[in-house]
């Protein structure tokens, strides 16, 4: 969509960028939203609150009808008033417990629940509505904001994207060896791309960026250099 079209919405552009786990996704979006001035919207995030309450809740994992009822009664919603956008569960801050590895393993059987990617985008487009955003996850560009004004599908190889989350892992002060988290993100890929529902997908009119040999910044300057060339 142009700019132009954008305008006659009235709403500020939006940037959408897809990927699977570990391409860099998180520390991208970041900081293209805070160079753009625009909010950083993780749609990984509220789905792993979500899992976490079902975690605590107690429920089964296979449970889809139980994992349903949760979330229509859950409220997911991301906070922007300080340096670090916050995720509340039902108003609680719950940042700091969304990366542990139970939640990593809970989120994908999680948000697989049709009902559960129902309620979940319909918070996500509330909460992006206004534009301005550059938002984060696997069916943005496909599902959420179809009509963004730009499109990323940010990959990178297996080996590469396993160092990254083995590096986050150890970071958060848990314990894990390359082999084990390759087999966990090859797992979690091939979930992510056969479920049924909003598969993790590149829109047709994505830009794809491999960041295997790609330097941090250079990502983020492509991704600016594309957002001013063609969505502004
Ligand atoms: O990006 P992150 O690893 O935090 O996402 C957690 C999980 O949430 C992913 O494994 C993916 O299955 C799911 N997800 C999704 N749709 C999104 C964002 C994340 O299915 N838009």
């Amino acid at each position: 969509m142009t700019a132009a079209a954008a305008r006659a919405r009235r709403r500020l552009p939006v940037i959408a960028i897809d990927g699977p786990a570990g391409a860099g996704k998180t520390s991208t979006a970041r900081e293209v939203a805070r160079r753009l001035n625009f909010l950083h919207l993780d749609t990984g995030a509220m789905y792993r609150a979500l899992a976490l309450k079902v975690l605590r809740a107690g429920c089964p994992l296979d449970d889809a009808q139980a994992i349903a009822e949760i979330a229509r009664r859950t409220r997911v919603s991301l906070r922007f008033d300080s340096d670090r956008p916050r995720v509340l569960l039902d108003g609680r801050d719950v940042t700091g417990e969304l990366r542990s590895t139970e939640v990593t393993r809970a989120v994908t059987p999680v948000c697989e629940v049709p009902q559960v990617r129902e309620r979940m985008v319909e918070l996500q487009r509330r909460q992006g509505k206004a534009g301005g955003v550059v938002v984060e996850g696997r069916d943005i560009g496909t599902v959420v904001f179809p009509d963004a004004e730009l499109k990323i599908f940010l990959t990178a190889g297996l080996e590469a994207r396993a160092r990254r989350r083995l590096q986050e892992i150890r970071e958060a002060g848990d314990q894990a060896d390359l082999e084990e988290v390759k087999r966990d993100l090859a797992q979690r890929d091939r979930r992510d791309e056969q479920r049924e529902h909003s598969p993790l997908r590149r829109a047709e009119d994505a830009v794809e960026i491999d960041t295997s040999s790609l330097a941090f910044e250079e990502q983020v300057e492509e991704i600016i250099r594309r957002y001013r060339e063609h969505a502004v």
